[in-house]
């Protein structure tokens, strides 16, 4: 998911968060919504579909409105309804409040049974009514400490930002598994997801919001609590592999840098000579100027991309996901004739998607097609947000390297290794990623059932 806030007196910060939240629109594109007030009301409109389809008609407005926050969806199977739309919007006795959530919780479940054994209603399916509940539930008096308090008790991956109608608060968990940056001008503070939503917003980069810290956004200006201390900061790496902007920052890296390093080192790692270097667009595409750009083989445009899909993975249903592999990509026949093909892309997770690009390019002809990946292979699924929690649709959970080349029919495969993956982000924050779903080691203890209310 992907979560935004705005906070301006003099500003529109409902177009702004629309603005931001159409940035951040690979992060999600099964849901949008925008949350406002003006101080003494507060509103909020959702729906399913992108952030255009969403607010196709009209921006939610209020006369005197201030503060707005902003979420995009994307889930596991089940969950891709409307009421699990965000973000969500309830008044409870210390007033109103909204709240938008990207991440993961792990112990969601285990809290909302004892809430409701306790009497509690829920209405939607997703993690990120537990904090609602645990924020309204607290005794504190401060808005900012009931938010502490509530986040002490949750564990997993999360970053939110929350209003109420006076102020903007995000937070990070002590991990820092998800990004969160902090953006401002002269008229206007922002909180987004990833700092690719800041330009359009009208805003500058200020910093990133650290693990474990609460920022609170108000007529003040901005205050800064620590909610947490920070064990072992554990972002996820993926976000750079895969989900986030190539023109983000995240913690100071810059995610297209880290991609293209990934792209230099598999070059390096894997010997692979042909021809043409040719990326399955458009999440492979910087690693494969990468490669090329090291090994001295021409990057072309071998496959074009349909660009009105949106990301097939996040499809929630299989089916619907085979589907879109075929409306999605075409080969360019001249591009691909009679070479020797190195393909580049930034995962395989079930496998389908290179099978069907592998078989694409032999009936265009190509000699042969060797495969790099410019992530190690994904064994384990993710408990923190990334679309991966079902262990058994892996191919690298039950499959070796070679078992996988002979499945998706590419004559020679290559997966980036782990250490190669931390050569390519910068050493300062090498040591401070999870890893886990290539190495195992789960940063934060795992769910005891596998049924993860996922809200990504
Ligand atoms: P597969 O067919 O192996 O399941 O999917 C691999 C493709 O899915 C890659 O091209 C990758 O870019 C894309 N992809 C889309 N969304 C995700 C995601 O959330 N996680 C991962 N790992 N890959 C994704
Ligand atoms: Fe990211 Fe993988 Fe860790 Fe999930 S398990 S947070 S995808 S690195
Ligand atoms: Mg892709």
């Amino acid at each position: 998911c992907g979560v935004f806030g705005a906070y301006s007196h003099t500003e529109d910060v409902s177009l702004m968060t629309y603005l931001g939240l159409y940035a951040l629109q690979h992060r999600g594109q099964e849901s949008a919504g925008i949350a406002i007030t003006d101080g003494a009301w507060m509103d909020v409109t959702r729906g399913m579909g992108l952030v255009n389809e969403v607010f196709r008609h009209q921006l939610p407005h209020m006369d005197n409105q201030y503060i707005a926050i902003g979420h995009v969806r994307y889930s596991t199977t089940g969950s891709s309804l409307l009421a699990n739309t965000q973000p969500l919007m309830v008044n409870y006795a210390g007033g109103k409040i909204s709240l938008a959530h990207n991440g993961n919780l792990t112990n969601a479940s285990q809290i909302r049974r004892e809430m409701e054994e306790q009497g509690n209603v829920f209405q939607t399916s997703i993690d990120t009514e537990v904090f609602v509940n645990l924020i309204a539930k607290s005794k504190q008096p401060a808005i900012e400490d009931k938010v502490m308090e509530s986040l002490k008790k949750i564990k997993g991956a999360y970053c939110l930002t929350i209003m109420t109608e006076n102020k903007l608060i995000g937070a990070r968990d002590p991990h820092g598994f998800r990004p969160l940056c902090i953006g401002k001008s002269d008229t206007a503070w922002v909180l987004s997801s990833e700092s690719c939503a800041l330009e359009v917003a009208g805003v500058k980069y200020v910093r990133d919001v650290e693990p474990g810290e609460l920022v609170v956004i108000d007529k003040d200006g901005l205050k800064s609590y620590k909610f947490a201390e920070v064990e072992k900061k554990a972002a996820c790496i993926f976000e750079y592999i895969y989900f986030a902007r190539p023109d983000s920052v995240i913690d100071g890296q810059c995610v297209h840098d880290a991609r293209f390093m990934m792209g230099r080192i598999l070059a390096r790692e894997s010997g692979f000579k042909g021809d043409v270097v040719i990326s399955v667009p458009d999440s492979g595409t910087t690693a494969a100027t990468g490669f090329a750009y090291e090994s001295g083989i021409p990057f072309i445009e071998g496959l074009i991309k349909n660009r009105y899909i949106g990301r097939t993975f996040i499809q929630p249903t299989q089916k619907k996901r085979d589907t879109a592999v075929k409306l999605k990509l075409g080969a360019i026949v001249s591009a691909v004739k009679d070479k020797d093909v190195i393909m580049v892309d930034d995962s395989i997770v079930r496998g389908t998607t290179s099978g069907k690009i592998v078989r694409m390019l032999r009936n265009a002809g190509a000699k042969s097609i060797k495969m790099c990946v410019s992530s190690p292979p994904i064994g384990y699924p993710c408990y923190y947000g990334i679309d991966t929690s079902i262990r058994k649709e892996l191919i690298a959970a039950t499959k070796s390297v070679d078992e996988i080349r002979e499945y998706i029919g590419a004559d020679a495969l290559h997966f980036l290794s782990i250490d190669g993956l931390k050569q390519s982000i910068s050493e300062a924050n090498s040591d401070d990623m999870c890893y886990a779903c290539f190495n195992n080691s789960y940063p934060v203890e795992l769910p005891k059932d596998d049924a993860v209310g996922a809200d990504k």
